[in-house]
């Protein structure tokens, strides 16, 4: 693993990101030192009895990437593509995620290499509970606190959240967030990522004075995300004209695509197709199929990737035709893309566009803690807050310095790292 990250690892390619920021806030030695390395990195077998009788051992991960601004926080990810040097990546971006919206946590990811769509039901409960028991002094409501990402879900959360009582022999709701509300879990933490981009989308276009009818959306990923922001957006007039999943997607020139009836559809038949519908009666829209590849390329006014990472790239950077893209997907588009649309394109960068996500896994935390629930108004106007807050802070450093928002958001959240760093003293303070 050492030798994947020397030789130009993910983790090297997301810190890149970082390091161009770097030109534009001043971190000290001392600074970067700590915010370049991982606080801990713990590697686990994982025995679970499989239920044909052979015994597998799964590799798990969790790293905590640092905890300069309160116990980490992030997800676990159930993939066979899972690798040490993603988890390290992913754990970095949870750090600059939290500390751009500026919610008390450090940032950790966790993960294991397995593709569940293998594992049975019973299998996949006794994986999960397997994997908080051997990662059970590493997490904890003070000091590391996981969540669901790609192929895991509140049910999991929930087997997690359970199997980490039984061994405290205490009930302990804010170890874990995104659980089920009927386990302690938040009203609005379904749509929250979408939401919290959606809430900037609108303070852009507010600030830009355009006219939201006349804008039109093509969303690439029509899963959690894609789904929740297609249909916010709809509701309020945009012209939602392009969708995909991973199967392909659809394009209405001079229409517009109901994101309710689409999704009615895609459960039914497990596709998407141009629909609208009235109760249970649906009627196909003018439309035409198109690949993954020309949903990026729709002349459209907004660009939404909300599917999965490297999706733009060098390859490709020079044929989008949006003016605004806004990254829901985590790292949709790789470093050279970013270079390469970087002074063309206004781009929402993913560890401000989705971080509603983790900022209403805050408010889970925050309820727990005091036994004391939410209405769901109560979490949409502290999730507006928090997101016009970051993007306000975020779009005045892009504009005091001349740089575009990704390296602002950087450099935002770098400057509140910074601070934390340098209360404890610095270098010239130490040298008397
Ligand atoms: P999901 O699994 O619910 O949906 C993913 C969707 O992407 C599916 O519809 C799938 O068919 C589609 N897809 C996969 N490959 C594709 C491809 N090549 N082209 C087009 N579509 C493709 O996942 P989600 O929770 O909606 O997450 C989507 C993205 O948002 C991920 O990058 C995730 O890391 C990021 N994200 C999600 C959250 C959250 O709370 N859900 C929070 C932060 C970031």
């Amino acid at each position: 693993m050492a030798k994947a990250i020397e030789s130009g690892s993910i983790f090297e390619n997301t810190k890149k990101l970082f390091h161009h920021a770097l030109k534009h806030v001043k971190l000290s030695e001392d600074a970067l030192k700590i915010l370049e390395k991982p606080k801990s990195v713990l590697e686990v077998g994982i025995p679970v009895r499989m239920d044909d009788g052979r015994l597998e051992v799964f590799t798990g991960y969790r790293v905590h990437h640092n905890d300069l601004l309160g116990p980490t926080k992030g997800g676990i990810r159930y993939h066979p593509a899972v690798t040490l040097d993603e988890i390290k990546s992913l754990a970095f971006l949870m750090m600059m995620k939290c500390a751009v919206v500026g919610i008390p946590f450090g940032g950790a990811k966790g993960g294991i290499t397995v593709d569940p769509k293998h594992l049975s039901r019973k299998e996949l409960e006794r994986l999960s509970r397997a994997y908080i028991r051997a990662i059970y002094e590493f997490i904890g409501p003070d000091v590391d606190i996981p969540a669901p990402d790609v192929y895991t879900n509140e049910m999991i959360m929930g087997w997690m959240a359970d199997e980490y009582n039984k061994i405290s022999r205490k009930l302990t709701p804010a170890v874990i967030t995104g659980k089920p509300v009927s386990l302690g879990g938040s009203l609005g933490r379904d749509d929250a990522t979408a939401r919290g981009a959606y809430y900037i989308l609108k303070e852009y276009a507010k600030k830009k004075k355009l006219d939201e009818k006349k804008l039109t959306v093509a969303v690439q990923g029509f899963g959690n995300a894609g789904f929740h922001i297609a249909k916010l957006l709809h509701a309020d007039g945009y012209r939602i004209v392009g969708l995909s999943d991973s199967q392909g997607g659809i394009y209405t020139k001079n229409g517009r695509l109901d994101p309710d009836s689409i999704m009615k559809v895609k459960q039914h038949k497990g596709k998407l197709e141009g629909v609208y519908c009235v109760g249970t009666v649906c009627d196909i829209i003018d439309h035409k199929k198109i690949s993954n590849e020309e949903v990026l390329e729709l002349p459209v006014d907004i660009l939404i990737p909300a599917a999965i990472e490297n999706q733009i790239t060098g390859r490709n950077a020079g044929k989008i035709k949006a003016t605004l893209i806004c990254e829901i997907a985590n790292g949709p588009a790789t470093p050279e893309a970013d270079e390469f649309l970087r002074n063309k394109k206004t781009i929402i960068p993913d560890i401000l566009a989705n971080a509603g996500g983790v900022t209403v896994s805050y408010f889970e935390w925050v309820q727990n803690r005091a036994g004391n629930y939410w209405t769901l108004e109560r979490v949409h106007k502290k999730l507006k807050e928090f997101m016009v807050n970051a993007f306000n802070g975020v779009t005045s450093l892009a504009e005091e310095k001349k740089i575009d928002l990704r390296t602002a958001a950087y450099a935002y959240a770098s400057g509140r790292l910074l601070r934390a760093i340098e209360a404890k003293g610095t270098t010239e303070y130490f040298r008397e």
